[in-house]
């Protein structure tokens, strides 16, 4: 029986320890922190794992240097230590990259000023990560031929890190996570709100394929909802300190900019930091910062022009950018906390980003607010403490829950692969060898993958034009990543959707084979509803005054979450 079926019906006749609503990056983190300490968890959502928020994101771990502005330093001082954890855990996902900003004449402080400032980033940051270093605007010429330098008064070069995969990636390897240590995850199913019943909760669930509906029993309830926290907690009768309010921001990504491997960082017209930043083949340029009241959004044409225009004035390129570049559109909502009453009041961009969660212990409830990619494990571990304290068992405590393999298994990974010369498979236009893209996305099972390969060397074939995607990869993703509609593998699993020209898809023999494997015979099926999802997703953009080149998939947020109300 397939992984997501099997789990539904457990889902349908168990008594969790705790549900959780949500499986972005604080209900994925959550459920591995728990699941890895042996609670007995159960994780639900309503689209794909991360395909709301946590698919939308900058992917950039970074300890906060926007902050050093307002001297949060405390904030700065957490952020660093959790971005240090991350790399520290996660050394072939999560890697050091450096930040070149330039400033030009009239900018609010002198590049010098912000130099020192970067310095003292980087004490903050403990001095884990490489050196700053002052650029004139020669120097910045000569180390980045594209960024227009005639207004150039200097700049800087400093360190944070991005995830070399993508967000989505990220957060699926927590919810895989989970489901090693035993939780119980399904993808596409709703929670239509949970009510209490003889001390515990009993929460309605749908599955939004079948439409069919079942309860779903636990002692705690966590409410991972990310910008449909307020809504859900409605739902369920919770009153909470904190509530959300929300910011749109949008990232374009256009053909490979530069070759260089380091994010460029600019101060935008609205004075707020703006970034080109490396992904793979591709580049992905933003972010903008709209204040929205709802969190279902879609890209408009404001949007969209004010990220050309901002880096269109940066970069001195043969040709402008323009709408014909855009291969696709991210588009999300930062959910951000704010204090219930009275917290509307702060400058709306000065908003921190830092996660709250709000504690119900006698109803047995935690709501998770706001927070950011990069304090993930701090989320796990606060999550963990407030089970415990809720009088939930946790049989394992001294368990290390997250972190890739050790390093012992990486190199006998890598032996193995050098062996049998994996590396002379690796696709001409690839961005790295095949050997490390396994390691970092399958851990400890890249090891079953060589296996496959050596014995049927068609396992190591490209099966999609134009990605490195191996026909072994497409086993494993049918086996242990709960695919339930193509857009979760090419949009989620891998970042295919983001970087390969729709047209392309289209065209591609590979694309129906993968689809074969994946989805057996509702393949054709599961492919019209992918082209259908876009088209739709850009004529919803079109109503909005974008109207985008064909190939652009992906311009709207939460054009699944409507499908499934
Ligand atoms: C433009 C942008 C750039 C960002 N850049 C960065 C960055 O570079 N670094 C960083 O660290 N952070 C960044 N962030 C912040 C970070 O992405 C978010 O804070 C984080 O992804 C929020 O995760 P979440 O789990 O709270 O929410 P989500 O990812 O939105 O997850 C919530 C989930 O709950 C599900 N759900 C809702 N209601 C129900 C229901 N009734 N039943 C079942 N499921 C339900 C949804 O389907 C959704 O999947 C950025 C955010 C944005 C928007």
């Amino acid at each position: 029986m397939e992984l997501r079926s099997s789990n539904i019906d457990k889902l349908d006749g168990e008594v969790f320890d705790v549900l959780i609503v949500g499986g972005g990056i604080n209900g994925a983190a959550s459920a591995a922190a728990l699941a890895g300490k042996g609670v007995r968890v159960a994780l639900i959502d309503r689209g794909d794992f991360a395909g709301s928020t946590s698919m939308h994101s900058s992917n950039l771990v970074w300890g906060g240097i926007k902050y050093m502005e307002s001297r949060d330093f405390a904030l700065v001082r957490k952020l660093c230590m959790s971005r240090n954890h991350l790399i520290r855990s996660y050394p072939a996902t999560v890697q050091e990259i450096r930040f070149l900003t330039t400033i030009t004449r009239g900018f609010r402080y002198h590049p010098r000023y912000l130099w020192a400032g970067a310095w003292l980033y980087w004490l903050i940051g403990n001095g884990f990560t490489r050196i700053p270093r002052f650029l004139s605007p020669g120097a910045i010429r000569d180390s980045e031929a594209i960024i227009d330098t005639r207004d150039a008064i200097g700049g800087f070069e400093y360190s944070d890190a991005y995830l070399h995969d993508n967000d989505a990636r990220f957060v699926f390897n927590f919810v895989r996570g989970a489901l090693n240590y035993g939780a119980v995850a399904a993808n596409y199913v709703e929670s239509l709100g949970a009510r209490r019943e003889s001390g515990g909760w009993v929460t309605q669930a749908r599955d939004v394929v079948s439409g069919r509906e079942f309860a779903v029993r636990s002692k705690v309830l966590i409410n991972a909802a990310g910008p449909w926290v307020d809504e859900h907690n409605a739902l369920t009768g919770q009153a909470t300190h904190h509530r959300h309010v929300y910011s749109k921001g949008i990232h374009l990504i256009v053909p490979r900019l530069t070759d260089n491997q380091r994010v460029l960082a600019f101060f935008a017209d609205d004075g707020r930091l703006f970034f080109v930043i490396p992904m793979g083949p591709r580049t992905c340029i933003g972010t903008t910062d709209t204040r929205v009241e709802r969190p279902e959004v879609v890209a408009t044409e404001d949007d969209i022009r004010f990220v050309l225009d901002n880096i269109n004035k940066r970069l001195r390129l043969d040709k402008p950018l323009g709408k014909e570049d855009i291969i696709s559109i991210r588009c999300g909502v930062r959910p951000l906390a704010i204090r219930a009453e009275g917290g509307g009041g702060r400058d709306f961009l000065q908003l921190s980003r830092k996660h709250a969660i709000d504690l119900n212990p006698h109803d047995a409830h935690l709501s998770i607010f706001g927070g950011k990619l990069t304090d993930c494990l701090n989320v796990g571990e606060e999550i963990l403490a407030a089970v415990g304290d809720m009088g939930i068992g946790v049989p394992y405590p001294k368990h290390r829950w997250y972190g890739e393999p050790p390093e012992q298994v990486r190199r006998e990974f890598m032996h193995q692969a050098k062996l049998m010369h994996l590396d002379e498979l690796t696709a001409s236009d690839a961005s790295e060898p095949l050997s490390s893209r396994l390691w970092r996305r399958y851990g400890t099972h890249a090891l079953e993958m060589l296996e496959e390969i050596r014995e049927d060397p068609r396992q190591a074939e490209v099966l999609i034009e134009g990605t490195e995607y191996l026909r072994c990869e497409l086993y494993y993703a049918k086996r242990r990543e709960m695919i339930t509609r193509l857009e979760d593998f090419l949009r989620r699993r891998s970042k295919i959707a983001l970087v390969v020209h729709e047209e392309a898809m289209r065209q591609s023999p590979g694309l129906r084979e993968a689809c074969n494997i994946l989805f057996g015979d509702q393949a054709d099926a599961r492919l019209d509803e992918y082209f259908a999802t876009t088209r739709r997703e850009r004529s919803e953009a079109a109503a909005e005054g974008a109207d985008l080149p064909e190939a652009c998939p992906s311009p709207a947020a939460g054009a699944r979450q409507r499908e499934s109300h």
